[in-house]
């Protein structure tokens, strides 16, 4: 058995490490964010896919800070542009851009694209590492929907002001909170990681 009691959550965007200690929160593992180890070097993000870059992540925070480390790689992939901006979700139209800006770009990008060829979907990979460095688990999860035609509402962070999820009309921008943390990829993705967690480490 191991003792997964502490877990690096290794992410510096605070919309999602605020998403995953939420949807860690009923369980009973201490949680620590890149705060505690302002020092650590961010791994450089070249995979190709999004479950490549979530073992990076994992394994790179893991061997700088000696602790069981996690990470997620997510974005969204819209049909239309053949799956952009996928990997490139954080920078896609370079890093001079907001989320405000990216998503202007996207809907620039789909101008004449009508409702019904606005498929997209967020995906998310969560990855674990052990404190040497060691891959141990990683699983993906993914939340489908379509790209609206103008921006809606405050809530979420990055592209959900634009994002329709499968069975709704609205936004993720405009969406309650409590509906994303259930449906969405992140919240998939996790609910994967915490039965692992949860059977592995035998609490
Ligand atoms: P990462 O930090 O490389 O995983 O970048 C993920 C990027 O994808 C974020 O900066 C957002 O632009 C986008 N993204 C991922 N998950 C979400 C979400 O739940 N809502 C909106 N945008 C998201």
């Amino acid at each position: 058995m191991k003792d997964f009691g502490r877990i690096l959550i290794g992410t510096h965007n605070t919309g999602k490490a605020g998403e995953l200690r939420a949807l860690l929160s009923d369980h009973p593992f201490e949680i620590l964010d890149l705060n505690s180890f302002p020092h650590l070097p961010s791994p450089e993000e070249t995979g190709l896919t999004f479950q490549e870059n979530a073992v990076i992540k994992a394994t790179g925070y893991a061997r700088g800070s000696g602790m069981y480390s996690m990470a997620d790689d997510s974005g969204l992939e819209i049909y239309a542009l053949e799956g952009a901006p996928g990997v490139h979700s954080a920078r896609y139209g370079g890093p001079e851009l907001d989320d405000a800006g990216r998503i202007a770009l996207v809907l620039k990008r789909l101008e004449n694209v009508p409702p019904e060829k606005r498929s997209a979907r967020f995906v998310a990979s969560i990855a674990l590492a052990s404190p040497d460095g060691d891959l141990r688990f990683v699983c993906e999860g993914e939340c489908r929907g379509r790209i609206a035609e103008c921006s809606r509402g405050a809530g979420g962070f990055g592209y959900d002001p634009i994002f329709i999820p499968e069975g709704y009309d609205e936004t993720f921008g405009e969406l309650p909170a409590q509906v994303k943390a259930r449906i969405s990829h992140r919240a998939r993705a996790i609910s994967i990681f915490i039965r692992y967690l949860l059977d592995f480490s035998g609490i």
